[in-house]
């Protein structure tokens, strides 16, 4: 293996540990922040592409809410999500993923289902509190 690629899986390894030890979805800024202590010369850049490349390897899961940022998730199996309007905070639930919903829409219509990606929207306790 050539230099180059042992320290990209150096700062690969780096990536998936902080996103392994985080459940806050965090975003590639932040992330970036957090790699920097253990590697100070990385770039931004250098960040996106591996964070694009642990998603196609299928180690992350990558969350798009609208166009303007994306959340990255170290947790690679489906699961769902809650949402909190107030304040953002992406949450992981601890529910099974329903699997008959699948089964259903791919008896009722025409489409092959490998997967589905539900999210769900309202307070989170500390929101709730505060109002
Ligand atoms: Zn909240
Ligand atoms: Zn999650």
């Amino acid at each position: 293996m050539s230099k180059a690629n042992t320290r990209m899986t150096k700062q690969r390894k780096e990536i998936l540990k902080i996103l392994r030890a985080t459940k806050t979805h965090p975003t590639a800024d932040w992330i970036y922040d957090q790699v920097k202590k253990e590697i100070p010369n990385i770039s931004l850049g250098t960040i996106y592409r591996n964070l694009n490349i642990l998603v196609e390897m299928g180690k992350i899961r990558v969350l798009n809410y609208g166009s303007s940022y994306s959340r990255y998730d170290g947790v690679p199996e489906n699961h769902y999500h809650f949402i909190c309007d107030s304040c953002g905070k992406v949450f992981d639930l601890d529910i099974p993923v329903n699997k008959t919903l699948e089964n259903y829409i791919s008896e009722k219509t025409p489409f092959q289902i490998f997967n589905h990606r539900t999210e769900f929207y309202g307070l989170c306790v500390e929101c709730q509190e505060k109002n």
